[in-house]
């Protein structure tokens, strides 16, 4: 067992590994290191109630504040750590305090990837990553009329349909084909574009933003070569790993901080975990996962293997999206080449889409089909193979299928 562990960057990764450290019985010293002003908290209600302002703020934290005195853990909010040096085993702060560590945990997450283009600082453009910039865009909802979307990703259409709750008229520029192409295949893309539009979204696809025009505040977006009036603008258009801290003090990365299967980076005493990390997924694939169900499961798995109980990390990755009354629900990762299989009809709202790989179940995305999401993820974790017109009989109930 290691004496003394440090945290750095205070979020949903950090807050779970505090948890299984002392459940694995780590009862040296702690430290949580956070540049936010805040203890841990959630941020998938950012862009859903938080945003539409049916979820109260002291919800957002994931552990009251009594967890982190009963957990011994001293918390240091509203600082950067500033440097690793990795022989004399210190972090620095930025401002000025040393901290020394047997075992150190990078959980610094990620930024968004900001949009570089003539009229980028204009008032009246925003980003959504923490409360902080939830809290400058919601007073803007009440008061403006024409909303800009630059992106059409899961956080784009989380917006969209807040905004459109608070009476907005929308406008989503993606420069994809397609909206949350990253993220879904086409059928759960067209599928969801529709909704959309039908809610009175308006969509421009393969399309860049050139710049944001207006004369002291933002008045309109440039894209394909014409001006969209708009008062407000939300961009969201990815996230950048923070692996600042990795790169300079040496150890290995490139778009995420490199992880094995124990969390561990290259130096055998330091770990990273959530997403700001880049692992060998089940299959191999070298990947990078932006999500609650990674930050959470990689944490766990780095506090054991810190704890002295290394566990290897092969979960089946999870995500979902709350838009209007729909709730989409995916496990495991799609590729270029799956087998699709359709289950349902997207006229009734309830659908899912599996995807089989070398006859295997790979991944399933469900919209309002929470038995199809649950059959299916244990399904992908067993890599169990099913006959597509098994899957496509909705006839059969997803448990006789398991
Ligand atoms: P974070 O939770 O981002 O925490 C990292 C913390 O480290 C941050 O506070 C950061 O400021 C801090 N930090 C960085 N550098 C330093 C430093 N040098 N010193 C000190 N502190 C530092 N995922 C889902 O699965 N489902 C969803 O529905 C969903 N919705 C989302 C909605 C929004 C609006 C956003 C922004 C994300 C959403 N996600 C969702 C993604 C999910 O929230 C992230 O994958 C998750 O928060 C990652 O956890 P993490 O601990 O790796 O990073
Ligand atoms: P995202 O899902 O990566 O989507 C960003 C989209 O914007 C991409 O399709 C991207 O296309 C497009 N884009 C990039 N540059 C553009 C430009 N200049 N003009 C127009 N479109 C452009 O990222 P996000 O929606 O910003 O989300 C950020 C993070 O929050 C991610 O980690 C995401 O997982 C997380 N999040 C998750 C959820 C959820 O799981 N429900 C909800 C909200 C947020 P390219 O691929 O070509 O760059």
């Amino acid at each position: 067992m290691p004496e003394k562990i440090v945290i750095i960057g205070a979020g949903q990764a950090a807050a779970q590994a505090i948890a299984t450290l002392r459940a694995e019985g780590f009862d040296g010293s702690l430290t949580l290191v956070g540049d936010e002003p805040f203890a841990p908290y959630q941020r998938p209600p950012l862009s859903k109630t938080y945003l539409a302002g049916t979820f109260e703020r002291d919800r957002l934290f994931l552990k009251p504040d009594a967890f982190y005195t009963e957990a011994k853990c001293t918390t240091i909010f509203g600082v950067a750590a500033q440097s690793i040096d990795r022989s004399t085993k210190k972090v620095t702060l930025v401002d000025g305090r040393t901290l020394s560590y047997d075992k150190l945990l990078l959980a610094t997450g990620s930024r968004v990837r900001l949009i570089r283009v003539p009229g980028a600082d204009l008032p009246g453009i925003h980003y959504l990553r923490s409360i902080a910039d939830v809290d400058g865009l919601r007073p803007t909802f009440k008061t403006s009329k024409h909303l800009a979307v630059i992106g059409g990703g899961y956080i784009g259409l989380e917006v969209a349909a807040v905004a459109r709750k608070y009476g907005l008229a929308v406008t989503v520029f993606e420069a994809l084909d397609r909206v949350m192409a990253r993220a879904v295949s086409k059928p759960i893309s067209d599928f969801y574009e529709k909704v959309h539009r039908d809610a009175g979204v308006v969509f421009h696809l393969n399309t860049g933003v050139e710049g944001f025009e207006g004369k002291g505040k933002l008045e309109a977006i440039r894209a394909g070569g014409k001006s969209w009036p708009s008062d407000v603008a939300l961009v969201g258009i990815g996230i950048m790993p923070n692996c600042e801290l990795a790169k300079a003090s040496g150890l290995t990365f490139g778009d995420g901080i490199h992880v094995n299967e124990f969390c561990q980076t290259s130096d055998p005493d330091i770990f990273a975990a959530g997403d700001c990390t880049r692992h060998h997924g089940r299959d191999g694939a070298h990947i990078r996962l932006e999500c609650v169900q990674n930050a959470i499961d990689q944490a766990k798995h780095a506090a054991l293997a810190m704890a002295g109980k290394p566990s290897t990390y092969r979960e089946v990755p999870w995500f979902w999206s709350d838009q209007y009354d729909l709730k989409l629900q995916i496990a495991g990762l799609i590729r270029e080449g799956d087998q699709t299989v359709a289950r349902g009809d997207p006229a009734s709202r309830k659908f899912a889409v599996f995807h089989l790989r070398n006859g295997a179940v790979a991944a399933v995305e469900a919209v309002n089909a929470a038995p199809e999401y649950l059959v299916g993820r244990k399904l992908i974790g067993e890599g169990a193979h099913v006959a597509p017109e098994r899957l496509a009989d909705t006839a059969i109930p997803m448990k006789n299928i398991a």
